[in-house]
């Protein structure tokens, strides 16, 4: 699959999005403006985080929880704006430790979906990511990190879905391309065609957008796989289609993400590969999806667990642990660990890679190969330090792992808002990702 090539120069229109709090609408503590972009948008003209300058207090919250310096202060008074529209990843960190709750969301495709649903012609599909299971729960009174995927399947159908699809499939997929890519960097060292070390996760689309703006030379390090949800939009659209013989062209594909800048992603037309208008139709976030689920009366918390639909609907259950930072990481040396050793890993369960913040290493010893060396980063400071030394020729490591968001996905910034309990609903959920992992059983 192609992906994460540099990015061409703008082709789609500008965008024109409407002033702020025009057409807004509050969704789980958050405002949001309903504003779809349109296909052929570029998607760079378009600002999915945006500050309400009449709602600031100046505090600075915003400022310091931005990694990349795009929001800053633009008078004595300290109200914010974002200066810097090409430095912002959408990463949404700013808008979650905004205490006064003046930052919103520029785009919103609930509206446009909410017509989708209700229109024969269109079959509608769901894309949900691993995360989205472990936050939609408490939007719903549950304990933070509670995994609520069952019925989150379950109010899906609900809401009219045709089909129950999974981000978790692709997510799989991705341990098979991305470990699969590694080992090929690995053993082509030294030919006239090898590509460089270490390689560089490339599923989080702040981080993508980060080393595209400040370290395109590094470009050639990235993994050329697309993201989970950027292989998952074309499948369905395409493979999706052939098997329940359906037009692509009535597929209407939803990622579903705990993260804003996914909106971003969904909408670059340079990932679109099925041949239609767009490989991702709409994108929204955890918070939304909770919105639509309260819109439409659906009692939750009394649904029963329900599974999703085959074929793009099944996993193996090694992708759970992707919404935690150093999952993606785990997932793919699992598979490279095998093919290099040729022996079983002992234990699947690598979790020394696994962060909660700052910046992991770990030497994997592999029999018969010798030793991997790798590195997971949380936050974009972090992945700034790791790039640095890449750049500068010192870095030691064959893999990295680069999340935009402290702690990864479970803290992205599309996940429910509450910040007295973000610490302890990050800490909570990563201790139910792992402890479902350990109880799922990976099919060979
Ligand atoms: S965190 Fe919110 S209130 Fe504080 S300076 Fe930033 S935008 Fe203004
Ligand atoms: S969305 Fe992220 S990168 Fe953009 S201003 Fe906010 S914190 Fe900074």
């Amino acid at each position: 699959m192609s992906g994460c090539a540099p990015k061409s120069p703008p082709a789609g229109a500008a965008a024109v999005q409407p002033a702020v709090n025009e057409n807004a609408k509050r969704m789980e503590g958050v405002e949001y403006s309903l504003y779809a972009p349109p296909v052929g948008v570029d998607a760079d003209t378009v600002r999915f985080v945006r500050v309400d300058e009449s709602k600031c207090e100046g505090c600075g919250a915003c400022e310091e929880y931005c990694a990349s310096g795009a929001i800053q202060s633009i008078n004595d008074e300290g109200i914010h704006r974002i200066v810097d529209p090409v430095a912002c990843m959408n990463c949404g960190q700013c808008l979650t430790n905004c205490p006064y709750g003046a930052i919103y969301e520029g785009v919103s495709f609930v509206d446009e979906l909410a017509a989708k649903l209700k229109d024969p012609n269109t079959i509608v599909v769901s894309m949900p990511a691993p995360a989205v299971r472990y936050g939609l729960g408490e939007c719903f009174g549950a304990s933070t990190g509670t995994y609520v995927g069952g019925k989150m399947h379950a109010a899906l159908r609900k809401l009219g879905f045709d089909y129950i699809w999974d981000n978790e499939f692709t997510a799989d997929v991705t341990i098979m391309e991305e470990g699969t890519e590694l080992l090929h960097r690995v053993k082509s060292q030294g030919s006239k065609d090898a590509m460089p070390l270490p390689q560089f996760t490339s599923c989080c689309p702040g981080w993508v957008k980060f080393a595209e703006t400040f370290y395109p030379d590094l470009i050639p390090n990235l993994s050329t796989c697309k993201s989970p949800i950027g292989m998952l939009g074309p499948l369905a659209k395409t493979y999706g289609a052939k098997e329940t013989k359906t037009d692509g062209k009535k597929i209407y594909t939803v990622s579903i993400m705990p993260c804003i800048a996914k909106k971003y992603e969904g909408v670059r037309s340079e990932l679109d590969d099925a041949g239609y208008d767009r490989d991702i139709d709409a994108t929204i976030n955890t918070r939304e999806l909770a919105y639509m689920i309260k819109a439409a009366g659906i009692d939750f918390n009394n649904l029963p667990d329900e599974d999703p639909d085959p074929v793009l609907g099944e996993s193996t259950g090694a992708a759970t642990i992707f919404g935690n930072s150093g999952g993606v990481m785990e997932a793919a040396l699992r598979l490279a660990y095998e093919v290099l050793s040729g022996t079983k890993i002992p234990s699947p369960d690598i979790k020394v890679v696994r962060t909660h913040e700052g910046i992991n290493t770990a030497d994997v010893h592999v029999p018969n190969f010798g030793t991997v060396k790798v590195a997971v980063a949380s936050g974009l400071d972090n992945a700034a330090k790791l790039c640095d030394e890449v750049r500068a020729g010192k870095s030691p490591y064959h893999f990295i792992e680069i999340m935009t968001c402290p702690g990864g996905c479970v803290n992205g910034g599309g996940q429910p808002l509450d910040p007295e309990i973000r610490a302890s609903l990050f800490r909570s959920t990563v201790a139910q990702i792992n402890k479902r992992f350990r109880a799922r059983k990976i099919k060979a």
